[in-house]
């Protein structure tokens, strides 16, 4: 299989077509390697329009939603990014390359050290990985000019909202386990926060203190 023919379909038809216009979230998909952020035995399905199984109950993204929550960060490559889930690792790949640094917090352990070791195999250089739960952020590092959060809560944790600087935004999917809405928090430079809501959606569960409790 050619994996370079294969992205670049994947970003024709599946982002372009769908409405995708930031030439700078182009190029980020059409550079970062999708297929080495999966086992390689689902190598040959890396491309494809769908969210994959990435082991312990979680999965990567779907690259339509990678592709619509980066490009509506609005991402100059100024920004210090904060990640909540990182599941595989692809996402902050694709922040990395498009903002100054990025920080990204997953709570299992086994999926924070693979994706540790695919970024680095990359030489993404700007990525710090925190095993931990997300849901109350990284305050040592706040305040964030952008906060991404890639699995499902059930309300926007305030401590998240706490962490972002003025003029900053946040992109969380919120709503019950089955489905979500994918909303976007703007801190105004005054201080007000204004919400918007973007689309439905449906992530895995954001869990800990902020997010949900019991089984993922
Ligand atoms: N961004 C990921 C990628 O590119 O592969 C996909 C994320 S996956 C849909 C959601 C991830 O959020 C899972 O890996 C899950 O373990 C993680 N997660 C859930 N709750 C969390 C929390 N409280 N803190 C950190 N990570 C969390």
């Amino acid at each position: 299989m050619n994996f370079d023919i294969a992205r670049k379909r994947m970003v024709e038809t599946q982002l372009v077509a769908r409405g995708i216009r930031d030439k700078r979230v182009i190029d980020a998909m059409l550079k970062i390697p999708r297929h080495t952020f999966v086992e390689e035995a689902m190598s040959a399905q890396a491309y494809s329009d769908s969210s994959l199984p990435i082991g312990e109950k979680q999965t990567i993204s779907q690259p339509y939603m990678v592709a619509l929550m980066t490009e509506s960060l609005q991402l100059t490559g100024e920004e210090k990014v904060l990640e909540i889930g990182t599941g595989s690792g692809y996402q902050a790949a694709i922040l990395a390359t498009l903002a100054n640094r990025v920080y990204t917090m997953e709570r299992i352990r086994p999926l924070a050290l693979k994706a540790r070791k695919v970024l680095d195999s990359l030489g993404l250089l700007n990525i710090n990985l925190k095993i931990g739960d997300g849901s109350s952020g990284w305050e040592e590092e706040a305040p964030f000019d952008v906060i991404i959060v890639t699995a499902g809560a059930p309300d926007v944790p305030q401590t998240l909202i706490d962490q972002l600087d003025v003029g900053g935004r946040l992109i969380i999917p919120m709503g019950n386990q089955y489905e979500q809405t994918l909303m976007r928090i703007s801190k105004s430079d005054n201080g007000s926060i204004v919400k918007e809501t973007l689309v439905g959606c449906r992530f895995v569960k954001l869990m800990g203190k902020f997010g949900w409790t019991g089984d993922d």
